[in-house]
């Protein structure tokens, strides 16, 4: 039987696409790394066909790569290598909320956003929110282990998944992890599997840990008219023993992009943070705002904004999701990355990534999580006659990241965007495990293959 036959006794027709805008569609994503087109995009609706695909493909070694929303920014979801675009995204169901147990259990092919909201309702909490919550899906979120703001206090995508069932690349479908908090038996594949970016198999169902919603949350933008004087705000704060769950920067060029998006920004505002405290109640929020604004003024802040209601903490939360798509409206071309410093070394970090910039006559934004150390340093550019001083830009990015302590991701994932700056980070030794390890799972290399690792030698 054909490999076509084989996959159309799957799939119904109406789960399998082989026309141009489909595979089009299905080959781009939010990385700016091009369009690759899959032969087929199949989409599923239950783990037994997503096991069945992966053998027929490890038998006839045809490349799969697993996507849910597409809004990658490391190109994991882009199939380099042509083969099956496999689609999680009509596996959308929240199957449950056990309001006892402080739990969920989701289909992968669910919107970050949704689930939020759900819970909620219910007086529950899921704390990781990348800030395309409204339409990233949670198994895209555990594949790159996703971030985002609430991750200063609350931690990454890995604190909150108890389970999964899980499909290997050979086609068997498994339980990993467990449904209780605790629990250590055996080798924690669950950790193994969150992060592993598409390389070791699918993720058909998910169960997550969910905290108590907080009664109490409390918003500051803090204003600044030198950019310095907030990044050196963000480690004194954290030094006088506050932790906000949330503390965002925004750099002069995000500020002028948003303004250029219709957002307002008093004069002179050359940089902000964005200030988040929660808990079980106002007043000791409020303390520990004026004592933030207080370190912030003696860091130069010139005004400090407390949203007064849900309507104003909105309102600031909105511009801060605007950043990426307004910064897009500036150039033609933009390259995000995402790289971590020790908080101490993000002052530096800032000022090495602004006078890179200006040496290569670069547009470059560096904004994000400032709190945990996670800044998004964005190139902007126009052309492919930019791309050589471009390359040059993220070279240097990565390696003074290297440098000073940090990694050269800190939610994005290496996709394929950043493989050839892995080994800036890694040992060849340490490199060459992870490709055996890989290997393992998947011996005949079917599974998001041309992604995480560089090309061995
Ligand atoms: C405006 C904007 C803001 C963003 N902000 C943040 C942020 O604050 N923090 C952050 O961490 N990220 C952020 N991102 C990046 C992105 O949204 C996240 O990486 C997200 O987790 C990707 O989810 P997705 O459903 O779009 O996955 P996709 O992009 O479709 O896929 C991502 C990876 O997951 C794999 N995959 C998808 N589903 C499965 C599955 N079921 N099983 C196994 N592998 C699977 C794919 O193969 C690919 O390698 C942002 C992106 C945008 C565009």
């Amino acid at each position: 039987m054909s490999f076509l036959d084989a996959l159309k006794e799957i799939f119904p027709a109406s789960a399998l696409r082989f026309d141009d805008a489909s595979r089009e569609e299905y080959g781009r994503d939010e990385s700016d790394q091009g369009t690759h087109l899959p032969e087929v995009v199949a989409f599923a609706s239950n783990a037994q066909e997503v096991a069945a695909l992966l053998g027929l493909c490890q038998r006839e070694r045809v490349p799969v790569t697993p996507c849910g929303a597409r809004s990658g920014k490391s190109g994991g979801s882009l199939p380099v290598r042509g083969g099956v675009a496999l689609s999680l995204e009509r596996m959308n169901h929240i199957l449950e909320v056990n309001v006892e147990d402080l739990t969920a259990t989701v289909q992968p092919g669910v919107i970050l956003g949704d689930l939020m909201k759900t819970v909620e309702a219910k007086g529950l909490f899921y704390p990781p929110d990348p800030n395309s919550w409204d339409w990233c899906t949670l198994g895209g979120n555990i594949a790159e282990n996703a971030g985002g703001p609430r991750a200063l206090k609350y931690g990454v995508t890995r604190d909150y998944v108890l389970g999964m069932e899980w499909v290997v690349p050979t086609g068997e479908v498994l339980r990993v992890g467990k449904r209780t908090i605790k629990g250590v038996a055996g080798y924690d594949l669950v950790g193994l599997f969150v992060g592993s970016e598409g390389t070791l198999g699918v993720a058909t169902e998910i169960t997550l840990q969910l905290l108590p919603l907080p009664r109490a949350v409390c918003t500051a933008l803090m204003l600044f008219s030198e950019l310095d004087g907030a990044a050196r705000a963000v480690s004194a704060i954290l030094a006088h023993g506050i932790l906000p769950r949330t503390l965002e920067l925004l750099d002069p060029v995000a500020i002028r992009a948003l303004e250029g998006s219709g957002y307002h920004y008093p004069g002179g505002t050359q940089a902000a943070l964005i200030f988040e405290v929660d808990g079980s109640a106002e007043e000791p929020l409020l303390a520990e705002v004026a004592r933030a604004a207080a370190i912030a003024e003696e860091h130069g802040a010139r005004e400090v904004q407390v949203a007064q209601g849900t309507a104003q903490r909105e309102k600031i939360w909105e511009g801060r999701r605007q950043v990426s798509p307004s910064l897009r409206k500036l150039a033609r071309h933009k390259l995000s990355e995402d790289i971590v410093v020790p908080r101490g070394k993000i002052p530096e970090m800032i000022a090495a990534t602004h006078a890179m910039g200006a040496r290569l006559g670069l547009t470059v934004a560096t904004y994000g999580h400032a709190g945990d150390g996670n800044l998004h340093a964005n190139v902007l550019y126009g052309g492919p006659e930019d791309l050589p001083r471009v390359q040059e830009a993220m070279a240097t990015i990565m390696r003074h990241a290297i440098r000073l302590g940090g990694t050269i991701t800190g939610e994005h994932g290496v996709g394929v965007a950043k493989r050839r700056f892995l080994q800036l980070e890694q040992s060849p030794e340490l490199i060459d495990l992870q490709r055996r390890l890989q290997r393992f799972f998947d011996p005949a290399g079917i599974m998001n293959p041309g992604k995480i690792f560089p090309d061995a030698p």
